[in-house]
């Protein structure tokens, strides 16, 4: 049932130097078309309108991940004789097909249609598609197996944590693509040495002790990816100004629906609660880009000027706001300046503790397997993560507004 490759594909990659598939049901789903949709798909969102290079796809980090799950079953001792063939290809298959509900610029998408990618993913999986057909024929009940390991209920626990625990391929593949696309360096670790150390006890995934510093260097990565390259001011600012136009849309959509023709590539999101997964297919990022050049010339003036700042970069300009009442000031100032603060003025806050540990969910703890044998959890193991862990969580909250108004607070 589970067909070898012929001889075992390799695909060159800037991170892990070959993607390595040997395993037919693998290449299969990689060329099936949803999974190709992926090209098509920024890994991160709008992040190329700050970090100019920044323009890898899902499609080369869902390679990733299932590269990275690959040698965690292949190479972690106590793990690879643990889990069958078909334990290891239902994994590998999870961390490949995880991103493959994701439509245009990530998160904000979910502004015009509230459906969340990962639903997306299950159906991709579950429903009449191609990837459907070739897990299916492998094993009726691959789909569901590997749609669990998505969703995080896996009865063999330890596949969830391999694909989404706190050390896990899919953070490992992103933040050290995200690193080498983006072109920082805060981003590194070494992954050889952390895949060296890994081990598996207690049902588990461990780190032994003598690799710690390594999972401390992944710990501070984290926080500065954050920092640097996901929570920078002006990839916000590009993301709320494409909330704004769905926003908008949607108001178009009840008052003058007709001014939406132009951009019929919307319109299942704005028609129907639960759009079908060929509306998703076709919703890609260059679907939504020509729908932005065409609404762009529309005729209502606030979508056509939000269209046209998303194509031209014509960011919206930023402030630190630390209260409602600052919020209600630049409302007001917006307001005064002739602008609708509907569509013209957002907010969001950003935090992020780098690493926390949960007493409820083991999974999403790092474990440590000390000298002599014990396992513990990293915090109380390591000074510096035991630092970051009692430090306050760093927020940060901004409104966003037109670059031609002078806000004073
Ligand atoms: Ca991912």
């Amino acid at each position: 049932m589970l067909k070898k490759t012929e001889e075992t594909k390799v695909m060159r990659d800037p991170i892990h130097g070959y993607i390595h598939i040997d395993l037919q049901v693998v290449w299969d789903c990689v060329n099936a078309k949803e999974f190709q949709r992926l090209r098509r798909i920024h890994q991160l969102g709008g992040n190329f309108q700050v970090y100019h290079t920044a323009e890898h796809s899902r499609f080369s980090h869902s390679l990733g991940v299932y590269e990275i799950v690959r040698r965690i079953v292949t190479e972690v001792s106590g793990l690879r004789d643990q889990l069958s063939e078909y334990e290891k290809a239902t994994v590998m298959l999870a961390g490949l097909l995880h991103d493959v509900g994701h439509g245009p610029f990530s998160h904000a998408f979910e502004a015009i249609s509230p459906v969340p990618h990962e639903q997306y993913t299950v159906r991709v999986i579950l429903e009449d598609t191609e990837i459907n057909a070739i897990l299916k024929a492998v094993d009726p009940h691959l789909p569901e197996q590997v749609a669990s390991i998505i969703t995080y209920s896996h009865p063999k626990d330890i596949l969830n944590q391999i694909v989404s625990g706190q050390l896990d391929a899919d953070r490992m593949d992103y933040l050290l693509r995200d690193a080498y696309f983006t072109g920082t360096s805060y981003g590194n670790f070494d992954l050889e040495r952390i895949l060296r150390t890994m081990r598996f006890v207690d049902d588990k995934i461990v780190m032994k002790e003598s690799g710690i510093h390594t999972v401390e260097d992944y710990i501070m990565a984290r926080y500065h990816m954050y920092w640097q390259v996901y929570f920078h001011p002006m990839t916000r600012s590009y993301e709320s100004i494409l909330t704004m136009a769905f926003k908008r849309m949607r108001t178009v959509y009840h008052t003058h629906p007709e001014i939406l023709n132009c951009a019929p590539m919307f319109l299942p999101f704005l028609e129907k609660e639960m759009p079908s997964i060929h509306d998703h297919f076709k919703m890609d990022e260059p679907a939504a880009l020509y729908g932005f050049t065409c609404l762009s010339e529309c005729e209502d003036p606030i979508l056509a000027d939000l269209s046209s700042r998303l194509l031209n970069r014509r960011l919206f300009e930023c402030v630190d706001i630390h209260s409602d009442e600052d919020l209600q000031s630049v409302i007001q100032q917006v307001s005064d300046a002739g602008y609708d603060p509907e569509y013209y003025v957002a907010s969001d806050e950003a935090f992020q503790r780098p690493y926390k540990p949960y007493h409820s969910a083991e999974g999403h703890n790092i474990w440590v397997l000390t000298a002599n044998g014990e396992v513990r959890e990293l915090s109380e193991v390591s000074d510096i993560v035991q630092a970051i862990v009692c430090g306050q969580m760093k927020e940060d909250r901004k409104a966003f507004y037109p670059k031609d108004i002078q806000i004073k607070m």
